[in-house]
């Protein structure tokens, strides 16, 4: 036995109780995931290279929450890249994962003042809910232990415009362009009679969308979240000041 099997064992272990696998098809399921060697790089059982990481969904949440505070007011942390390196070399537990927009205006560790091994992001224009985001976050949650979920949509974000223009003036976009404005619209048509920007409630109504997507499509993450390990949240970042505002 190798050291990574070591480590990574008891991992595998919650893997399969928080995925239900009966005692009759955790031989084969566990073989199929060994062969993949999908958390070969996991081995934070015993020695999480970020103890302090280590906390309830509700103290993430507020953990995350007081970064947001300390980059709005731009009393950002220093933060010792060298010495972060180090300790992460050997694993990973984050303390958040995110599912957010792809623009580079959002830079989730900086929106939450966090450092490298502390956020989980999943990042896709529209931050919508697909399979192998789904996947990531699942992987997040039973193999590295994250005790919280947020969906960050921002304000002006141009996924969610083109979804507005696709329902509205049928608008039609290149390439796979089309498909993220087609996944966007039923948030669009949710929202159409309500009073107010049609592209800020669309935004708004997306990012409730998908935190419904995250606690209804999967179980891993709705045993973690009954289990009260996990906590699925949404929230918008508001680019003129770097709020993120929770839903
Ligand atoms: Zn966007």
């Amino acid at each position: 036995m190798c050291k990574s099997d070591i480590h990574t064992l008891p991992t595998r272990r919650r893997f399969l109780q928080l995925t239900g696998t009966s005692a009759v098809g955790i031989a084969a399921l566990s073989s199929q995931l060994l062969t993949t060697d999908v958390f070969a790089s996991s081995k934070n059982d015993k020695s999480p290279p970020k103890p302090q990481n280590i906390l309830t969904p509700q103290e993430a949440l507020k953990h995350l929450m007081a970064g947001n505070a300390r980059y709005v007011k731009g009393v950002a942390r220093r933060h010792d890249f060298r010495h972060e390196r180090e300790a992460l070399e050997g694993g990973q537990n984050p303390y958040a994962a995110l599912l957010s927009c792809a623009d580079s205006r959002i830079a989730p560790e900086y929106a939450f003042d966090s450092a490298r091994g502390d956020i989980f992001a999943v990042r896709i224009a529209g931050n919508f809910v697909t399979d192998d985001g789904l996947g990531s976050l699942e992987y997040a949650v039973a193999v590295l232990n994250a005790p919280l979920i947020m969906v960050l949509g921002h304000d002006s974000c141009g996924a969610i415009d083109a979804a507005v223009k696709a329902e509205k003036d049928n608008a039609k976009y290149p390439g796979q362009i089309q498909a993220i404005a087609d996944a966007l619209k039923p948030a669009v048509q949710q929202v159409l009679s309500q009073s107010g920007s049609l592209l800020d409630n669309a935004i708004r109504q997306n990012v409730v969308d998908n935190v419904g997507k995250l606690q209804s499509s999967s179980k891993i993450l709705s045993d973690a979240v009954s289990q009260k390990k996990l906590m699925i949240v949404g929230g918008v970042y508001k680019l003129a000041t770097g709020k993120v505002e929770m839903i």
